[in-house]
């Protein structure tokens, strides 16, 4: 059985659709409605206002406590969930594993990723 929520969904996805196709149209210039410009237009808007945003929130995008994986402000020194000197972590000495590009820490003999001898 269908349910009707389903196909209110469904309805609502075709008309995103149809906008999206009309949308083309309109950027070919196949279009002359003028009311469809405008509406379309606004969108435009909106779209260029969600790219600027999305960007900025990538740039504050929070730091994730490497001990218990909760946000923390970017900058600071501890974690406010746990405590975890954060500071310390990300000041730690660290080596690279040649062969996959693993972070591990500075006195690892092996990696923990592909278990690589670390020189
Ligand atoms: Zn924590
Ligand atoms: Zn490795």
């Amino acid at each position: 059985m269908v349910k009707a929520e389903d196909l209110q969904v469904s309805i609502a996805e075709g008309y995103l659709k149809l906008g999206m196709y009309f949308d083309n149209l309109i950027r070919k210039g196949n279009v002359e409605d003028e009311k469809a410009l405008e509406m379309c237009q606004k969108i435009h808007e909106l779209e260029k206002e969600l790219f600027v945003l999305k960007k900025q929130e990538k740039e504050v995008a929070k730091e994730l406590c490497p001990s218990c994986s909760k946000e923390v402000e970017q900058l600071s020194k501890f974690c406010n969930s746990c405590g975890f000197n954060i500071e310390e972590y990300r000041n730690r000495e660290t080596v690279t594993c040649d062969l996959c590009n693993n972070e591990l820490e500075g006195n690892s003999k092996f990696c923990s990723v592909c278990g690589s001898k670390v020189a």
